[in-house]
């Protein structure tokens, strides 16, 4: 592909409501806009400043702008300019996630296919959950009520600041949806090994899905502890990056599952290359988000479609913003959909790209 022109737009969005979590209060959803341009026609991607890469709007857009001239005029192969950049820029896989799915954009529609069809998947709605942050028990079923009128199917529940509370709103939320309504849990690192071993212990027979990253990223023993010490899944998330960490997770069996966020990984090319790990392992994942546009979890929902490993999707993002910045990813009983058309099958709407860029 041969490239022309690459544009950066830095959005700040202040979100519909304050997302709490164990880890951090978030009022808004930062994402920088990549915009690639080559051979006639334009791709477009975007990557998120978030606390877990530690990016901001402002060291994505600086990294961003350095790699341009490797690119402007250039004959390039995405692959490579994944390499390249990563090599460059080893802390910043959001930029590289931005840049990445832009590419793939640009490239599905010079082609004339759809994201997932470059990598061989199926056309599928993916089932998406909509997260309730840490909140009372009473505002905790007040979001519950209206996810569920929404239509959705599944529902995360972020807990890890006291145990107690955590397994009244776990029991409450379950009393409250029967039996047909999946619930996932995220505590976000917030336990000890001891606590999320008895917080496994107290959850058995309520029908939870799997428990996200119980304990500390860096204590991938103590994961490893409470996973062999519980039926119920435990799933990688904070301490899961790019597919190294994927590899390491699937040989020492440091958890039964993992969360796939391009911001994490730089992006398509970063989460093809755990679905090789994981294939070749045959480890089953989740794909997650964090605080993002559209764009990008359009290549999320490709991601999902390009493998039969990833179970689960937490894509649940762009429901947080006040209104929809891109056309093409719908959400009907449960489930998103990207349109038909080449690339992702979305396109964001001018007006609003101009009225968020910060
Ligand atoms: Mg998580």
């Amino acid at each position: 592909m041969l490239i022309d022109e690459i544009d950066f737009y830095p959005l700040e969005i202040e979100n519909e409501e304050v997302f709490k979590i164990a880890t951090g209060t978030s009022f808004t959803t930062e994402n920088v806009v990549v915009r690639v341009e080559g051979e006639g026609k334009v791709g477009w991607g975007s990557g998120a400043s978030n606390g877990v890469t530690q990016e901001t709007n402002g060291s994505i857009l600086s990294c961003l702008k350095e790699f341009r001239s490797e690119l402007i005029s250039k004959d390039v192969d995405i692959e490579e300019v994944w390499s390249e950049f990563r090599e460059m820029n080893p802390a910043d896989p959001s930029a590289l996630a931005g840049l990445d799915i832009a590419l793939h954009d640009l490239k599905g529609k010079l082609e004339g296919e759809r994201v997932f069809e470059l990598y061989g998947g199926k056309d599928e709605g993916v089932m998406t959950d909509r997260t309730i942050g840490i909140m009372d028990e009473k505002e905790t079923l007040e979001h519950l009520k209206e996810y569920l009128e929404s239509g959705f199917k599944a529902i995360k529940i972020k807990v890890g600041l006291d145990m107690k509370k955590d397994l009244e709103r776990i029991q409450a939320v379950r009393e409250a949806v029967g039996s047909d309504i999946e619930i996932y849990l995220d505590a976000n690192q917030g336990y000890s090994v001891e606590e999320a071993k008895d917080f496994c212990d107290r959850l058995e027979g309520h029908g939870i899905e799997f428990v996200e990253q119980p304990v500390d990223e860096e204590d991938l023993k103590g994961l490893k502890e409470v996973t062999k010490n519980t039926s119920i899944p435990i799933v990688a998330d904070e301490s899961m990056k790019g597919h190294e960490s994927a590899e390491k997770i699937c040989v020492e069996e440091v958890a039964d599952m993992v969360n796939i966020k391009l911001m994490k990984c730089g992006g398509l090319t970063g989460g093809r290359k755990i679905v090789e790990v994981i294939e070749r392992y045959d480890v089953e994942a989740m794909v997650g988000c964090m605080l993002e546009i559209e764009q990008s979890l359009a290549a999320a929902v490709h991601l999902f479609n390009s493998s039969d490993n990833i179970k689960y999707a937490d894509l649940d993002g762009h429901f947080m913003l006040p209104e929809p910045l891109c056309r093409g990813l719908t959400f009907e009983s449960g489930k998103l959909f990207t349109s038909d058309r080449p690339g992702l099958g979305v396109e964001l709407i001018p007006e609003k790209l101009e009225r968020y860029v910060a």
